[in-house]
């Protein structure tokens, strides 16, 4: 095997750590991963310390590899701050933008899931999950999203998008509102009744334009917190409006039965060919 065609599993991870070993089995596969760093910026004071207090485990699940489960047991070091004045005299080193403090999984296993809650539901999600070996409930997606609202940051241009999403398809619906331009999300509110989001959009007086699906609830909220905000439909939304609109026509003007005629004879029995009747008309 050459360079060219092998993937060398270190360029995955940060710089500042060494794989030690590599275990799998048929549960799933851990990386033993140890820090090489030699010196840290205390959190507290900003001064950089390279003085050794001692080390410590995380164990951090990953993204996984061909549907197996991957755990990474990291041996990180903790760090004494040299600056006599500093309250924080000692701190556990971080892998920044790798994992977060006190996280149990990666970052980029992290937004994985937040990107497939944000499209599915949260039960749906973890069910998803099960299926690709990552290890992770329902509640736990939740608590995901609900920090990462938190933490969202609460600026916004003057052009936003609005609509609902499921906690749990059928049962618990949120709001999501999502910046026009870079169509991230900017926060996430509980109910999708409209009162999160007038109370919400109270404290954004900035907007002007804000796109939204058919929910009346949302309609009612953007003009009595924003009167003067444009609102319009987007093209998903208007599509539905469309397929409605047709459908509830040529459920009021198309028979639930019509006659075909045969090539030869005259109409045929209606109870050999007929044209399906729309839903909205079946018993
Ligand atoms: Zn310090």
């Amino acid at each position: 095997m050459n360079e060219n065609d092998a993937l060398f599993l270190s360029s995955f991870y940060p710089k500042e750590v060494k794989i030690n070993q590599v275990i799998e089995n048929n549960s799933g596969i851990t990386i033993l991963l140890k820090s090489m760093t030699h010196s840290h910026v205390c959190p507290e004071c900003g001064q950089t310390t390279k003085s050794y207090h001692s080390t410590y485990r995380r164990r951090i699940q990953d993204l996984p590899i061909l549907g197996k489960s991957v755990y990474l047991n990291v041996t990180a070091y903790r760090y004494k701050c040299e600056n006599s004045s500093c309250d924080q005299k000692v701190f556990s080193e971080e892998l920044s933008g790798f994992t977060g403090k006190y996280r149990r999984m990666t970052s980029r296993l992290e937004d994985f899931i937040i990107t497939l809650a944000l499209n599915t539901s949260c039960e749906g999600t973890a069910r998803i999950c099960k299926q690709m070996n990552i290890n992770i409930s329902g509640d736990t997606v939740i608590k995901i999203l609900l920090r990462n609202a938190q933490s969202i940051d609460p600026k916004c241009g003057e052009f936003i998008g609005v609509d609902d999403w499921a906690y749990k398809k059928g049962h618990t619906y949120g709001t999501i509102i999502c910046d026009g331009a870079s169509h991230k999300p900017i926060a996430l509110l509980d109910g999708r009744d409209g009162s999160a989001l007038k109370e919400w959009l109270k404290n954004n007086q900035h907007i002007k334009i804000v796109t939204r699906d058919r929910a009346s609830s949302y309609a009612k909220a953007i003009v009595e917190a924003l009167p003067q905000a444009m609102q319009i439909a987007d093209r998903f939304h208007l599509h539905q409006n469309l397929l409605k609109a047709i459908k509830d026509a040529l459920g009021r003007e198309v028979p639930a039965r019509i006659m075909i005629p045969s090539e030869d004879s005259g109409p045929i029995s209606s109870d050999s060919t007929t044209v399906d009747e729309p839903d909205s008309k079946k018993k």
